[in-house]
């Protein structure tokens, strides 16, 4: 974040160019006055609404035709529930890899794994590695844990306050258990762990979710559990909040490889030597030897975790599949290791915080549903085996990268892909 003084004597300059301080205090200001711009927001998605919003962003025929194509239109009562001030859709090519053969607890079989993205190059990545663990037999995926927390923050006058507040939430847990499981059939509270910091208290509880991603589950379930407490226990706290920021959503964070937030899933694929030089250029001993060197340069850049590029194949299929986005920041959180087997390369990857699911959320939308059959894991009964699925793909994907980083192909295909170079 800190820039030394010759850097912060240019950027002044920068700033400064053509202008006095005046002139830039000026611009920085608050401005006074009503919104230039209006809208006409809310949560309606019945043809009239809609036609008040686009009058009120004033686009052109062309721009609101590329958002609200007859389909989308046709299909907006879908949509209610996902999103507010709807105006209509961004269509994000998607593309297909594979196939990837999964030996996992739950996900069993050849899967085609549609990818959502506007990076050239990344498709035809990951169908490579998928391709490659699926010539060598596929690769094993356990689902190793599950959870998904909600941690309430609640302040008090002194700690022994803060302390009299906990020993009462211990003796009740009974009680608030049965009260967070009456907002949900689903969902369970599996845990409860406490964090005391002065006379702050943060009340960690955790719950499997069934096959959705879960945080709305969660949140709805801990808002009731807080009211009840609220209600009930002769100790009040001064202020509360449902979330004290201590659940690690939507974040990297020290606590990633502590406990588990969504799904903890770990693979592993045997792939021969002679595979390896065939289907990546090199050898299994250069890329156990890349390994080493990667992992350490994670660590001197202080990455939590070590790994290549989780978050790539993460957010694209994350987006085709209806899966929260913004849950990267935490899922793309992990370790993979390779190492050399005699001739032939061992890799492996661990992914602790998997927040995925196959119903709820993004996963009913037209082409979010539409990605999922193709993966053939919509609906119920398949959220565990979509999460080693994701694993298998962040395999794969760490697999070509490092192939494509080693045999010195990296450059020359991104080169090629995106901007259709030799
Ligand atoms: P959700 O769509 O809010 O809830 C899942 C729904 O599916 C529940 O009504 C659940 O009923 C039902 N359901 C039916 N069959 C199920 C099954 N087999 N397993 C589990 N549930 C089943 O989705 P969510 O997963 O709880 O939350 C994900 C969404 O929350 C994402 O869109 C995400 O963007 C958003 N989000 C919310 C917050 C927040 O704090 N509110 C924060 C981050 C993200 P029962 O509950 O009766 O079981």
């Amino acid at each position: 974040m800190s820039i030394d003084q010759r850097q912060a004597a240019a950027t002044l300059e920068r700033l400064l160019a053509g202008k006095n301080a005046a002139e830039l205090g000026a611009r920085l200001a608050a401005k006074d006055g009503a919104p230039v711009l209006r809208l006409a927001g809310g949560s309606g998605v019945d043809p009239e609404t809609i036609e008040r919003r686009w009058a009120s962003v004033g686009a052109s025929a062309e721009c609101r035709e590329a958002l609200l194509d007859a389909q989308t239109a046709a299909q907006a009562e879908r949509y209610k529930g996902s999103i507010e001030s709807f105006l209509g859709t961004v269509k994000v090519p998607v593309g297909i890899a594979g196939p990837l053969r999964v030996n996992g607890t739950h996900a069993q079989g050849d899967y085609l794994i549609p990818l959502a993205t506007t990076e050239a190059a990344l498709v035809a990545s990951y169908s490579r590695g998928a391709k490659l663990i699926t010539e060598a037999g596929g690769c094993a995926a356990v689902l190793v844990n599950e959870g998904v927390t909600r941690a309430p923050a609640f302040t008090f006058a002194t700690l022994h306050e803060a302390g009299q507040f906990i020993a009462w939430t211990l003796a009740n847990l009974d009680a608030l258990r049965e009260v967070g499981e009456a907002t949900t059939r689903h969902g369970k509270l599996k845990d409860l762990r406490v964090s005391l910091e002065g006379n702050h208290v943060y009340l960690i509880f955790e719950y499997t979710t069934g096959d959705a991603a879960g945080q709305n589950m969660v949140t709805i379930a801990t808002q009731a559990i807080c009211d009840h407490i609220i209600a009930s226990c002769p100790v009040q706290p001064e202020a509360w909040y449902v979330e004290g920021n201590h659940s690690g959503d939507k974040k990297a964070s020290a606590q990633s490889f502590l406990s588990v937030r969504g799904r903890s899933v770990t693979a592993e694929v045997l792939i021969p030597g002679a595979m390896v030089e065939q289907r990546l250029h090199t050898t299994a001993r250069a890329m156990a030897d890349y390994w080493r060197v990667s992992a350490v340069g994670g660590v001197l850049s202080g990455t939590i975790g070590v790994q290549g590029h989780y978050a790539n194949g993460l957010a694209a299929l994350y987006l085709a599949c209806g899966q929260d986005v913004a849950c990267v920041a935490e899922s793309a959180v992990g370790v993979t290791r390779f190492e050399l087997r005699g001739d032939d390369l061992y890799a492996a990857v661990t992914l602790p915080n998997l927040i995925v699911g196959t119903v709820g959320g993004g996963t009913g939308l037209p082409s979010q549903r539409a990605c999922l059959e193709i993966l053939g894991l919509a609906g119920a009964g398949k959220a565990n085996a979509f999460a080693e699925v994701v694993a298998a793909i962040s395999l794969a994907g760490e697999l070509s990268i490092v192939g494509a980083l080693v045999a010195n192909e990296f450059a020359r295909a991104h080169a090629r892909l995106a901007r259709g170079a030799r």
